[in-house]
């Protein structure tokens, strides 16, 4: 297992994110039609903000969550129930 601070010592966490520790069992970034990355997509930015967290925090859930105070989406990486906003 990669522990979070080699990750964090990583120029390119996301291509490493995709060939190492989580290969196989976690989302790759979203792909559109032709399986290529849309790095544009909002999907994307939402995913490396997902991996920049995890590089924080070393949490990845499996599940898709919602705040349980404002019902907002949250990141996978993301370890607490309620979202930034609502910890403030
Ligand atoms: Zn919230």
């Amino acid at each position: 297992m990669v522990s979070v601070s080699e990750m964090e010592q990583m120029s390119d966490f996301s291509k490493y994110w995709i060939e190492g520790y989580l290969k196989g069992n976690e989302p790759e970034p979203p792909t559109d039609s032709n399986e290529d990355v849309d790095f544009e997509s909002a999907e994307y930015k939402t995913w490396i903000e997902e991996v920049k967290l995890f590089n924080e925090t070393g949490y990845w859930s499996s599940f898709d969550r919602n705040c349980e105070k404002c019902g907002k989406a949250l990141l996978k990486s993301e370890p607490e129930d309620i979202c930034e906003e609502c910890r403030k």
